[in-house]
């Protein structure tokens, strides 16, 4: 048995600044040629080792085609879109013939002139392996689907956890899905159904209610002895295309009437509870009253309308603003992407100060630069090895990188955006966030995974940034149709 692994994986936005070239796809630490994928332990929390781990405990050869993943940033053009997809299928038209196609797609992916470009190279996928291959693709939570996609997949999976702790898990249940499929045991058959709703990212967090219960109406679906699957895709909102939004998918064995009637069940579960997946807007200031009463530290803000993980520049300044300004004790902000007062700080030097103008850079939306007389604290190369759930063993590459204080705010400065994960990147520079009271994080969802256990108390704000959550501010122009909340009355479920 012969299968087929590789990846393209890139989160899109028609909004984001930061562009998406060619090599955005190869330089990242989690790109690897047809060569490299083989020498992968299938150990560390992605999809793709997750395929490795499961074809590798049932010994089937592996075929690599490279994974290609950039980080989230604006849509690549149709040229870059269209070079990537060959360096997947160069290989794969090399390697037939292949008795399956495990895919690991993020399921946002657009390019200029391709809303659906995980459609796309599903697509293109299926010319060349024929109708008769399966091809399973496994999305992030945060995907769009597509009629594309689903017309092309024979199954699709999709992240069940945000934070995303269940990628590798995910990886070995389609590899699992697929050695079973080509044995002949099961017969996938994929339900699909659109739902006209953006839902907001802190209503996403699924160890918490309400969508702990969305998870759990899953968990239920998949007890269903002919439910192979079933997934929630929650969307990704500031990508200007037409399958922008959340969606069920359902995979039965062999029964379409029963997966797609599943899928469209489950969708209205959600949809007549459209309302739970919304929240209040809240001022960063607000959240600081709020944990302030509740008393518990460090006290944690979310600054979700500017998190690089989603494709945004990481250099707001409005929150360290209220810092300052607050004259706060044990603050920290992290991180704030600015490569010039990172190599200012570095030719300074460790326990230098510095007279610099952080962040703002960026776009006026960020807000201006904050004027700072700060302690360089530590520099560093901004590599580090993450110790927390989600991406444990994985390096990340900050770029130049410093720790700066000034009275009692500490800021860390990078180069190259990444929002906080996990612990190990601050404590590398010498901050103990566990010794904080105050902590910014440029982050929505996925700091949880590794700040989670030392948070007080927790606010996701509505500073000022790119990445608004008042989806009525996004001059959206192409999504074709109402979507909840923005047309609370004009818009319907199929
Ligand atoms: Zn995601």
């Amino acid at each position: 048995m012969r299968i087929a692994i590789g990846g393209i994986e890139h989160e899109s936005s028609n909004f984001a600044l930061l562009e998406t070239p060619f090599e955005a796809f190869f330089g990242h630490s989690r790109s690897c040629q047809p060569k490299e994928l083989l020498t992968r332990t299938g150990e560390i929390n992605t999809i793709i080792d997750g395929f490795i781990k499961g074809l590798r405990l049932e010994g089937v050869e592996i075929v690599p085609l490279g994974w290609f993943h950039a980080p989230s940033g604006r849509q690549p053009t149709r040229g870059t879109h269209e070079a990537v997809k060959e360096s997947l299928l160069a290989p794969l038209r090399n390697s037939m013939p292949v008795d399956g196609v495990l895919l690991s797609l993020h399921g946002a992916y657009s390019a200029e002139t391709v809303d659906d470009a995980d459609g796309d190279i599903l697509q293109s996928v299926r010319a060349v392996v024929g109708r008769a291959c399966p091809v399973i693709a496994v999305h992030d939570l945060h995907c769009n689907i597509g009629k594309t996609m689903v017309e092309n997949a024979t199954a699709l999976i999709v992240e069940d956890t945000y934070p995303h702790v269940d990628m590798s898990e995910r990886g070995v249940e389609a590899a699992n899905m697929m050695i079973q499929t080509i044995r002949g045991e099961v017969r996938p058959t994929l339900g699909w159904c659109p739902i006209p709703l953006f839902w907001s990212a802190e209503k996403m967090i699924t160890s918490e209610e309400p969508m702990s219960l969305a998870i759990e109406q899953l968990l239920e679906l998949e007890k269903h002895p002919d439910v192979l699957t079933a997934s929630i895709g929650v969307g990704y909102q500031w990508a200007d295309v037409n399958c922008a939004g959340a969606a069920t998918l359902v995979v039965t064995d062999g029964d379409s009437a029963a997966a797609q009637k599943k899928a469209e069940d489950l969708a209205q579960w959600i949809w007549i509870r459209r309302d739970c997946w919304q929240r209040e807007l809240l001022s960063a200031g607000q959240a600081l009253i709020e944990g302030e009463k509740i008393a518990k530290y460090p006290i944690i803000l979310a600054d979700q309308a500017d998190n690089s993980g989603g494709g945004a520049p990481s250099d707001s300044t409005e929150i360290l603003r209220l810092f300052i300004e607050q004259n706060l004790k044990n603050a920290a902000v992290l991180y704030i992407a600015d490569p010039e007062t990172a190599d200012k700080a570095t030719e300074a030097g460790k326990g230098q100060i510095v007279e610099v103008e952080v962040g703002g850079k960026s776009h006026a939306t960020q807000g201006p630069p904050v004027s700072m007389r700060a302690e360089v604290l530590a520099v560093s190369d901004g590599r580090v090895v993450c110790d927390g759930p989600m991406f444990a063993g994985l390096e990340v590459d900050h770029g130049k990188s410093v720790l700066l204080k000034q009275g009692g705010i500490y800021v860390i400065v990078i180069s190259l955006a990444h929002q906080p994960v996990d612990l190990a990147f601050p404590r590398s520079l010498g901050l103990d966030c566990g010794s904080m009271q105050y902590i910014c994080v440029k982050s929505t969802g996925h700091f949880r995974s590794g700040f989670g256990p030392i948070a007080g108390s927790i606010f996701n704000v509505d500073a000022a940034g790119i990445f608004t959550q008042d989806f009525s501010k996004i001059p959206f122009t192409r999504l074709g149709r109402d979507i909840y909340p923005m047309n609370p009355k004009t818009c319907f479920l199929i």
